[in-house]
């Protein structure tokens, strides 16, 4: 029995250490593909079916770190060619997968429209996209689809509104590219758009590791214009025009600010740089999301814009949980005490080693019960961190270490 195993082993390995060395001009063009998908379900069961293809001018990501190097993510998506070797994977969250774990996912089926980008392939590939099973913390896949980059149907992109540089420090493909989209101006106040992008650049430098970081990074902005000011509020009936659909009120939240549909961010960014997005909402009202992988959003005015944006960016940008516990949040599908979660910033405990355990001793790291709405069995690293209370400082050195590695694999 050993001698199989053993065998299966080297293979895998192989496998791994083949994954590890992918040569973007082998495989991949230098544009961008946009696969935009439907996943459709409820509570109990979910799928995705493929909507269209769209061909990009410019893969902005990078062309070394093409295998995602951390296991992030409520869902992934896997390139593999016909070989079966694996090109290129990034894990996300989605909209969808937060909905699914809300008391409304119960009793009804919905729809959601999502885009994932990828490196425009040269030759016939295949997409997985897999989804993890929050029981047992292991990866199903729910899909694959055939992908074939000379589709006659493959639509090719133009430019839906220019991307401007705020702050250009080098070239995209070893730099971290974060897009600031406007949502919710009128053409009259796209100069107000472009100051508040770039007192949101200065908010977010303000913060370690971003300050020491700042080199490492491109700043864009997307001029987008709207017909009206400001988000939609549902819960008042105050329905706006804008571009991106942003609305309050998402999950019957009060405070959830959100883009319930993705399809217009992902045709809006089509010509655009990024790595990461960044939604700035025109408004004065406290509120926003941030979703990892996928797009982070918060409003322009309120008094404490400057921590809403930099804690939802760290949700968005580093896949870090929230640390606090008391909350008004509409998910009903908790963290199980029993699996180690995904995120760098909090731990049941189970498979500690994976987590902070080697910085204990640095000042200020702890393990603390309360975090991710959890009040038992779930902890965090910190008294107080910038994704624990908005009152905090900085954030804390474990969330720090999380936020420089996902630069790092922007940048290497
Ligand atoms: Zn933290």
């Amino acid at each position: 029995m050993k001698k199989p195993f053993a065998m299966m082993l080297c293979l895998t390995l192989f496998v791994m250490a083949q994954a590890q060395h992918i040569d973007y001009k082998t495989y991949f063009t230098p544009e961008r593909l946009r696969v935009d998908l439907v996943f459709t379900g409820n509570a109990q069961t979910q799928d995705v079916f493929l909507h269209s293809l769209h061909k990009e001018p410019l893969w902005a990501g990078s062309k070394t770190v093409l295998i995602a190097p951390f296991d992030y993510g409520d869902c992934r998506y896997n390139v593999y060619s016909t070989q079966n070797v694996l090109l290129f994977s990034r894990g996300f969250n989605s909209l969808f997968a937060e909905w699914t774990t809300t008391e409304e996912a119960l009793e009804k089926d919905k729809a959601f429209a999502t885009s994932l980008w990828m490196p425009y392939p040269k030759d016939t590939v295949w997409f997985e996209v897999s989804q993890r099973v929050s029981s047992t913390g292991a990866w199903k896949a729910l899909k694959r689809f055939r992908i074939e980059p000379t589709d006659a149907l493959i639509r090719v992109e133009a430019p839906v509104c220019e991307a401007e540089a705020l702050i250009y420090n080098g070239p995209v493909e070893n730099h971290v590219d974060l897009l600031f989209v406007a949502e919710g101006y009128q053409a009259h106040e796209l100069e107000k758009f472009k100051q508040d992008a770039a007192r949101f650049a200065e908010y977010l430098f303000e913060y370690e590791p971003f300050t020491s970081r700042k080199a490492d990074f491109n700043i864009w902005i997307l001029p987008l214009e709207s017909q009206t000011s400001g988000p939609s509020f549902p819960q008042h009936g105050l329905w706006t025009q804008t571009s991106l659909y942003s609305a309050f009120h998402t999950f019957y939240l009060e405070r959830y600010l959100t883009l319930p549909d993705f399809s217009p961010l992902g045709k809006a960014v089509s010509g655009a740089p990024f790595d990461a997005l960044f939604v700035i909402v025109n408004s004065d009202i406290y509120g926003g999301g941030g979703i990892y992988n996928y797009y982070g959003i918060s409003t322009s005015d309120h008094s404490l814009s400057k921590e809403v944006f930099v804690h939802e960016f760290g949700h968005s940008f580093a896949g870090l949980a929230d640390e606090y516990y008391t909350s008004d949040v509409a998910y009903i599908d908790m963290y199980p005490t029993d699996v180690e979660p995904w995120e760098a910033n909090i731990t049941t405990l189970v498979d500690f080693a994976s987590k902070w355990e080697d910085i204990m001793h640095l000042e200020g790291v702890g393990v603390y019960e309360g975090a991710a709405y959890m009040a038992k069995g779930m902890y965090r690293p910190a008294i107080d961190c910038r994704m624990h209370t908005n009152n905090a400082p900085a954030f804390c050195p474990v969330c720090q270490r999380a936020i420089n590695r996902v630069i790092d694999s922007y940048t290497k």
